[in-house]
């Protein structure tokens, strides 16, 4: 069996309901749920079966029956400007969900850069918001995706850092900085870092510079 007959096998086929951009550059697709899976997993999406599927992270709930992904369009990668294309009753490819970027009921920090905010989302959407305090990173005041949502549930534990722009309510810095001022980071608690290979290693080697445990911190890089 060739590469592409095992491949054509692992993956179910499902219809676009709706595709979005939400902010300049940012997308929501949603198609109908097909296989359960747990808040923090990811699934892979293609729209032909002779390219690998990339990386998602499902950003609704457990209960909804829509899967939900926040994506951004890379100009010059290979899925992304196909998928900003999209059209509603369009065919795409699905991996089943997969991953272990999982949260319990137990306190926790939740980081994300840019669309890192994904797992969070499916998270909070799923009923986790008791003892989480949640930490987003963008560089405008359109990046902090779904805010409308957390903001009047997670108050004032749902921080914005914006780099680029000031604007009410928000955090005038990048992340990194907002944890620098912070001056005491819990002792109990995990810290859960989501998004680009840089914010999550510095986030990281911030962490263990300020005491946090190795074991508290748990990543999900989007390479
Ligand atoms: C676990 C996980 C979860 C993820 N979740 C999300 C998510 O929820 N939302 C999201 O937006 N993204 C997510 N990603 C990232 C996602 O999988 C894709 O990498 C991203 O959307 C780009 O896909 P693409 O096909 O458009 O670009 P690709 O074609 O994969 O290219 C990506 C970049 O690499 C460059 N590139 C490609 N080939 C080469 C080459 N041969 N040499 C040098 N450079 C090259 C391209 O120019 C482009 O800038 C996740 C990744 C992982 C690992």
């Amino acid at each position: 069996m060739n590469s592409n007959t095992d491949q054509k096998n692992k993956l179910q086929t499902t219809k676009i309901l709706e595709n979005n951009e939400i902010s300049p550059g940012v997308y929501v697709l949603k198609f109908k749920k097909i296989k359960e899976f747990k808040a923090g997993q990811y699934v892979g999406l293609t729209t032909d079966l002779s390219v690998t599927p990339r990386l998602y992270t499902i950003a609704s709930g457990i209960n909804q029956d829509e899967v939900h992904i926040l994506y951004n369009l890379k100009d010059d990668g290979w899925l992304t400007p196909r998928l900003s294309e999209i059209k509603p009753g369009t065919e795409l490819f699905v991996t089943d969900p997969e991953g272990d970027f999982i949260d319990d009921q137990s306190p926790a920090w939740w980081i994300a850069s840019g669309t890192g905010i994904a797992p969070f989302s499916s998270m909070f959407r799923s009923g986790l918001k008791k003892d989480k305090l949640l930490i987003h990173g963008g560089r405008f005041a359109h990046s902090f995706y779904f805010e409308k949502e957390f903001l009047p549930e997670l108050g004032d534990n749902y921080i914005r850092c914006c780099s680029q722009e000031s604007g009410e309510g928000l955090y005038s810095g990048r992340l990194t900085r907002y944890l620098q001022e912070t001056s005491e980071l819990p002792k109990d608690c995990r810290f859960f870092l989501c998004g680009s290979p840089e914010m999550v290693i510095e986030v990281r080697d911030l962490l263990i510079l300020r005491g946090v445990e190795y074991n508290k911190i748990v990543a999900e890089i989007y390479f």
